[in-house]
């Protein structure tokens, strides 16, 4: 124990820094976290935890359209998006509570305000002086908007939770993650959706059979995507905006929404007093065992941007806990096969290395098995939508580098591929693993013909 008030001070209670401070404090550690805003961070209030539930309606509307197919009349007398929103508003506040009282149950002493760095191992919340002998930075990120003119008009995901109606037209501007799931929320639930990307296609960063299947999928349930839109200028009030694109084309929309990335919450953070630096675009620069450049300084989460997902800021948290207070010296996260669903419509799995991203790192010792066919569940209706698998796999005995799906059922599907990935299974253990039937997931175990 150190003459320190604290051993570990952690600043941001989002996914990373809670799970972190609560691991702490499990081996024994006098633990402080510090929070400005809501409990849970991004992911409970304004991410994964809205948007699931947002999802969860927009599939429930879309089951509707397959429900005469099994001879089931259901007609859709109404849709209540305030009745929705305010359930998912009372959840949040129910899992608030239960942030609360699990750090009050693991002894964490939370602070809340915001918390600026003072001095090595030190930070000033309101008029209170905290000091550790660890300290940890996880305080995530926020949107980011673009550097054009009227871009303040335009709402952004925090904005899309704070909507009190569904609009009526919305222009989404964006091609990743947030871009394709909430123009695809939007859609399902009813708003006339166009989707504005700025080049060729969406999720660039996946194997590229994924983006192209799902622009096909969405043009072809009636969203409209534009491409080549590079945005210029957005002006008009509200209920009548227009977003102005290079070149001259324009989208008219009651709402436009930016999802173009995020950035990380490091500017005013007082980052410099503790000797941490940070990268080009401010992220926190980490070695792989979550250290900063200040010795005793650590930073997990969106803030380092790696892999910006919950369950990476979770684990990198917990692990480091291990390392500084449960005496496992050599625990990390290892950073490769990180697993991630994209809550599209229809939904995506993805693991590994891309075709592309495979190729360049094994050459010509990748082999590829691909696979498009429509789900039973759609057997009886008149929508027809293709879920299509691709196994990428490298080596003379095939190791699978890379597992991506789109269709119905894929986000539950991935997590077991993943385990599969992590223990370097070859091609050969999935086509000796029996199927599962009748399933979709049945068919990636038997693929058998060869690109
Ligand atoms: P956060 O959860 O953002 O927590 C940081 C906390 O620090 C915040 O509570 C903030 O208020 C606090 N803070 C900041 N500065 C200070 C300060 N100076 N003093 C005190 N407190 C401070 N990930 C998934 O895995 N699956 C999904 O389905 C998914 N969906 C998403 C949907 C959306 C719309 C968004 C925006 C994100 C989504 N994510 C998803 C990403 C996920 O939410 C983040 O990766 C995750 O929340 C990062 O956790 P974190 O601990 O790094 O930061
Ligand atoms: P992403 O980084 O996923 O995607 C943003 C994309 O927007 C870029 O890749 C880029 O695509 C495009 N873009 C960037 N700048 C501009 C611009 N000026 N004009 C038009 N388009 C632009 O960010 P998101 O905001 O979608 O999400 C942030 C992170 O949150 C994700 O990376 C993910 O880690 C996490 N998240 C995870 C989810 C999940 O797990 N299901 C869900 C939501 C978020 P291009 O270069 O192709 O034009």
């Amino acid at each position: 124990m150190s003459d320190k008030e604290f051993d570990y001070l952690v600043i941001g209670a989002g996914s990373g820094g809670i799970a972190s401070a609560r691991r702490a404090a499990e081996y024994g550690a006098r633990v402080c976290v510090v929070e400005q805003a809501a409990l849970g961070g991004t992911c409970v209030n304004v991410g994964c935890v809205p948007k699931k539930v947002m999802w969860n309606a927009a599939s429930l509307l879309e089951g509707l359209e397959d429900a005469p197919g099994y001879g089931i009349d259901a007609r859709l007398e109404g849709f209540d998006w305030p009745a929705l929103c305010a359930a998912r508003e009372a959840y949040i506040t129910r899992l608030n509570g239960i942030y609360a009282s699990n750090l009050e149950r693991s002894g964490v002493t939370l602070v809340r305000g915001r918390a600026h760095l003072t001095g090595p191992g030190r930070a000033q919340v309101g008029e209170r002086e905290l000091n550790a002998a660890h300290l940890l930075v996880a305080v995530g990120s926020r949107p980011r908007r673009p550097d054009i003119h009227g871009a303040g008009l335009g709402i952004d995901s925090d904005g899309f939770f704070a909507l009190r109606e569904r609009p009526r037209r919305v222009v989404v501007v964006g091609a990743g993650y947030i871009a394709v799931e909430l123009a695809g929320v939007l859609h399902a639930l009813g708003s006339d959706v166009s989707l504005a990307v700025r080049r060729d296609s969406v999720l660039r960063e996946f194997d590229a059979m994924l983006g192209e299947r799902l622009v096909e999928q969405m043009r072809a349930a009636g969203l409209q995507v534009h491409t080549g839109f590079v945005p210029a200028r957005l002006e008009g009030e509200p209920g009548a905006y227009r977003l102005q694109a290079e070149g001259g084309a324009t989208l008219e929309a009651d709402e436009v929404v930016w999802a173009i990335g995020r950035e990380p919450l490091t500017a005013e953070l007082g980052l410099e007093a503790a000797g941490i630096e940070c990268e080009r675009g401010g992220h926190i620069r980490v070695d792989a065992w979550q250290n900063t450049t200040a010795a005793g300084h650590y930073a997990v989460g969106d803030v380092t941007g790696r892999a910006e997902l919950t369950p990476v800021a979770i684990a990198a948290g917990r692990r480091l806990a291990d390392r500084l207070f449960g005496g496992q010296s050599e625990r990390r996260l290892d950073y490769e096969n990180i697993p991630s669903v994209v809550f599209s419509h229809p939904p995506i799995g993805s693991v590994g290395l891309s075709e592309a991203a495979a190729r360049e790192r094994h050459g010509d010792a990748v082999a590829v098995y691909e696979t498009a066919f429509t789900d039973m569940y759609y057997a009886l209706g008149e929508r027809k939508p293709k879920t299509c698998a691709k196994l990428v796999c490298a080596g003379p005995d095939e190791r699978v580098v890379g597992v991506h799906i789109i269709g119905r059922g894929a986000d539950e599907m991935l997590q077991g591929f993943a385990v599969a990935v992590k223990l370097g299974a070859r091609k050969r253990d999935l086509d000796d693993t029996v199927a599962i039937h009748p399933t979709a997931a049945e068919e990636l175990v038997l693929m058998r013909e060869k690109r």
